[in-house]
Order: C-alpha cells, then structure tokens, then sequence
C-alpha cells in the first residue's frame, strides 16, 4: 500500500512518523474520511473547506490544500479499488513531550482504506455519555476521538453499530461516526449544529437534497418517531430498524427509502457536488 507522507509516496510498511508527533502525544490533529468510488473522491471539495476550519479551530496552519489534493490523486492511482475510503490525517507534529507545539510543522498523511457498501438498515444504541455542545472543539473533526471509540464498544457489546449522543441539556445530537434525522408526521428533522453535533457532509447533502429541517429534538424523540436514519461518508443514507429496545418495524420507512434513492441518484451524478 502507498501513503503520502512529508510530501511525497511513500511505502506504508517503511514510512515513519515520530514518536513524539503530537497527534500521538496529545491527540493534537484533525482528519477527513472521503470516499473514494472507482478511484474518484466524493465532495472532496466540501472534505477540504472541512478540512480548513478544523485546522484553523485547533490553530494548526492551513493545510496546503494542492499540496492534499495531489495527494489524494496519487494515492488513489497507486491503490486501485471500486470502493475505498481516503484517509487524511493532519497534526501539530513532532514537538516536545507536553501541550505545547514544535516548531517543526505540521504532518500530513493520506492513505486509502478498503470499504464496503453498508447494509440498507441497522441498529443504535443511546449512550449516557453527553456531547459537549460548548467545548473548544465542539464541531470540529479531530483525531481526540476516545470517547467516540468507547461509545461505539458499548454499541457493539448490544449488537448494534452506532451509538447516539445526547448534549448536556438533553437535546439529541449525533452517533460516534455519522449524524441522525427523524422523521415526524412525515417531515424530516436533524438536530442543529448548537446542538454540538459535526457539520456532517452527507447530513448537509441530504438536507438540500429532501429539504428536512434543523431542530432542536429532545433525546427522546427517538421512542416516537415513525422513522430514524443515519447519514455518514461510509453509511451514506442508513435506516434504524432499532433504538435501544425500540424495534422499528418497516425499516427503512417510506420517507427514509425516498431519502436513500434521492442520495444515491444525486451523489452517483454528481461526484464533487
Ligand atoms: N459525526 C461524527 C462525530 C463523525 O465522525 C462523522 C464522520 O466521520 C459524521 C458525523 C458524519 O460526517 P460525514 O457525513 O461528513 O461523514
């Protein structure tokens, strides 16, 4: 497999990264998932402003978002696959042991994951951890993503594949890796970004492309609702068959097949949309 790395390609079994990179040290660093179709990236253009206003929230310099692009172009070339998931990773780099930065710069790593297409439905799990909708980095997309990992253990440990966050004041907000819609009396709803949740890229495509509604939801919303997805870079558009111990029985829902069709039909035309 070839990455990039400091610049250039590179073989991933010899590339080398320090020890004392703060993206390991301190979880000092930010990243994008793209998904990759027949070697092409999809709304890479929306994964770099993403990109952008992460580095700028954690005070990291701007990415060199030519110098990414060529990247993802490379890597894709050198690793050919139908369906793949480009990752790119960006922290504050090697500095001293501690919180402050080194004078070193950033580090940029781009590699290509496999994937596979997700099932058209799957089950949730609540979790009675709180996302922080007012934290220092609330919304953006960094590596410090623990919390995330033990959400989604918890999820697992009950048979399902994502964990949903509510917020301090008991608002739902998002799952460890993608965002949540519901549907209501046949209207589409998502929670807000206050509510803490990321700016998800496929929640902002599937919200101009079925005009669904930011609101603000309590956490229970989801023991009436006639129908819940998820939206994420890997799930794309994904029914909720259960939450918790609540069995949803014709999943996916007629609003959430229409959701799905519109997404695949849109996406599929449009691969920079
Ligand atoms: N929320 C979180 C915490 C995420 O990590 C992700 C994606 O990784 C999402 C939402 C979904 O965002 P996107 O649609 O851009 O993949």
């Amino acid at each position: 497999m070839k990455i990039w790395l400091d610049g250039a390609l590179r073989d991933s079994e010899s590339a080398r990264v320090s020890v004392f990179d703060h993206g390991l040290t301190v979880g000092d660093g930010i990243f994008e998932t793209v998904k990759a179709v027949a070697g092409r990236p999809f709304a890479l253009t929306r994964h770099l402003d993403r990109l952008t206003r992460s580095a700028r929230g954690l005070g990291l310099p701007d990415p060199d978002l030519d110098e990414v692009r060529r990247a993802c172009a490379a890597v894709l070339e050198a690793n050919p696959a139908p369906l793949g998931r480009l990752r790119l990773t960006y922290t504050g780099g090697h500095g001293p042991l501690g919180s402050d930065r080194g004078d070193k710069g950033p580090t940029l790593v781009v590699a290509l994951g496999e994937t596979a297409r997700r099932p058209d439905t799957t089950s949730v799990v609540t979790v009675p951890w709180t996302r922080n909708e007012r934290g220092a980095l609330t919304g953006l997309k960094t590596t410090s993503y623990a919390e995330n990992v033990v959400a989604l253990a918890r999820a697992h440990e009950h048979g399902a594949t994502e964990a949903l966050f509510g917020n301090t004041v008991g608002a739902l907000c998002e799952g460890t890796g993608s965002n949540v819609f519901v549907v209501l009396d046949g209207e589409i709803h998502t929670p807000p970004l206050h509510s803490g949740c990321l700016a998800g890229i496929t929640r902002r495509l599937v919200a101009e492309w079925t005009g669904a509604k930011e609101t603000d939801l309590p956490l229970d919303v989801l023991r009436e609702a006639d129908e819940i997805f998820l939206t994420s870079t890997l799930r794309d558009v994904q029914a909720v068959h259960r939450v918790d111990d609540r069995e949803l029985s014709a999943a996916p829902g007629p609003v959430t097949a229409k959701a799905m069709r519109i997404f695949d039909e849109r996406s599929a035309a449009d691969i920079d949309p």
